[in-house]
């Protein structure tokens, strides 16, 4: 897609969408992310989970729970059933366990403010690292999950198979004044208008740059 394109799809959802920081975003009023740590736990937690379901589970982890040093100190089956509302809490369970063990003997139980110090712990991909790094340390990577990655490449900004693979491309192809709340922006707009089963073209700020129905057609 040509980059007039994706600077004008950019320039409509920066001035419908609000950041979450303006718009109480739930993770924020439920004080998942009032500490880089707690901010880590929840974006490892969330893989393939409902939002609304990590937010159970985090409330009721970090009420017993909120440092390294806590959760490095649970009992493995108390923290399963804390975790439980999250999808794969048993392997969860034994990854969080190690990443605070790792956070305790790399880091001195802080969360690393680096990239490759993130992606080096048990259980931290490319889109939790990117997230930690863009919400907590200035970064401005796109974490780029499934609902962006699907966003992207209905709108033909990329065509790709893999989130991973997406996120390599947007965050070259992203002009730099949007590069920072890119995900919020995008997130949200997977979220409300361009739903997994059906999107909702009718009312879409972007339906007239979107590739969607031309793509789709082939
Ligand atoms: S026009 Fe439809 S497919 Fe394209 S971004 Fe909007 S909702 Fe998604």
């Amino acid at each position: 897609m040509e980059e007039a394109r994706i600077a004008e799809i950019y320039h409509r959802v920066s001035n419908a969408y609000q950041i979450f920081s303006e718009n109480g975003n739930e993770w924020e009023a439920n004080g998942l992310n009032s500490t880089p740590f707690k901010n880590l736990v929840a974006a490892a937690l969330s893989t393939v989970t409902h939002s609304k379901r990590v937010i159970r589970a985090c409330v009721a982890l970090f009420a017993v729970a909120s440092t390294p040093e806590d959760i490095a100190r649970l009992d493995d089956d108390r923290l399963k059933e804390l975790i439980k509302p999250v999808a794969h809490y048993n392997r969860k369970t034994i990854q969080l366990k190690e990443m605070c063990r790792q956070l305790i003997q790399r880091h001195g139980g802080e969360v690393p403010a680096t990239r490759e110090a993130l992606l080096a712990l048990q259980g931290v991909g490319p889109k939790v690292a990117d997230l930690i790094m863009n919400f907590n340390f200035g970064g401005d990577a796109i974490a780029v999950d499934t609902h962006i990655h699907r966003l992207l490449n209905r709108t033909g900004m990329v065509q790709t198979k893999s989130a991973e693979e997406t996120a390599e491309i947007i965050n070259t192809i992203t002009p730099a004044q949007y590069r920072k709340h890119a995900h919020e922006w995008l997130i949200q707009h997977g979220g409300l208008i361009c739903t997994a089963k059906k999107p909702k073209c009718e009312e879409c700020i972007i339906r007239d740059l979107c590739e969607y129905q031309k793509l789709a057609s082939h």
